[in-house]
């Protein structure tokens, strides 16, 4: 198939936004708008950018992946985020999701295990103009205490358990989504901190990458 000109990627986006995203229930309108701006294609390496609108995870290296449209969506959307929220982030990965939640709350703080794939996010994330985003390298796992609190948190990989360091980091009234291994497949997790309560929310089952650290595997 040949490939098709770089200016229908704008096309290709709208048609995501409804096809994959507003068809399949997603509401938040800061999400689908974010998410018809962003250039997916620059998150994806040069010989994959045709797919890069294709409804499915594609390979970034080092063995991990950039998430399917659909899966950043439902994370996005369960954060109810409004603009002025300071954000945590585990797997950078791609910096895709990075760069959209950079566009949906006013700081995020963003941790990749994989130095070189934050170093290819940097790059794809300055050629957005992200510069709220702050990239770190090392385990996630254990959150960025320093910087604590946090009013939302996104884990992208699947963790054992709700990792107690990033729930002990959010902020009252804050967000905590994690996809949580259940067998062989894993329950992306909502949990919002209520002063001392936890509320935990499922929100549907899904396959992620494992979280590899001190709270992972
Ligand atoms: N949000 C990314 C998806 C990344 S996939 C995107 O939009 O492209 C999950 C990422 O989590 C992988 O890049 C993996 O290397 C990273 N990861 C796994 N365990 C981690 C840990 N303990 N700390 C930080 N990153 C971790």
């Amino acid at each position: 198939m040949d490939e098709l000109p770089e200016q229908d990627f704008p096309a290709r986006r709208a048609e995501m936004v409804e096809h994959q995203l507003r068809g399949r229930g997603i509401g938040d309108g800061r999400v689908l708008a974010a998410m018809g701006e962003v250039p997916r294609e620059r998150f994806v390496a040069e010989r994959r950018r045709d797919l890069a609108y294709a409804d499915a995870a594609l390979p970034i290296g080092s063995e991990q992946t950039i998430s399917q449209p659909w899966i950043v969506a439902a994370i996005l959307q369960a954060l109810e985020l409004k603009g002025d929220e300071r954000v945590l982030e585990i797997g950078t990965g791609s910096g895709y999701s990075t760069c959209l939640l950079g566009r949906l709350a006013s700081h995020v703080v963003s941790v990749e295990r994989h130095s070189s794939l934050a170093r290819a996010a940097a790059e794809a994330l300055a050629s957005c103009s992200a510069s709220n985003v702050e990239l770190m390298v090392g385990d996630g796992s254990r959150g960025v205490p320093d910087r604590a609190p946090f009013d939302a948190i996104a884990v992208h990989a699947a963790a054992p358990a709700a990792p107690p360091a990033l729930i002990d980091q959010l902020a009252d009234g804050g967000r905590l989504v994690v996809p949580v291994a259940e067998g062989s497949e894993e329950m992306l997790t909502l949990l919002r901190r209520r002063g001392s309560e936890l509320e935990s929310t499922a929100i549907f089952p899904c396959r992620f990458v494992p979280l590899i650290g001190a709270e992972g595997f």
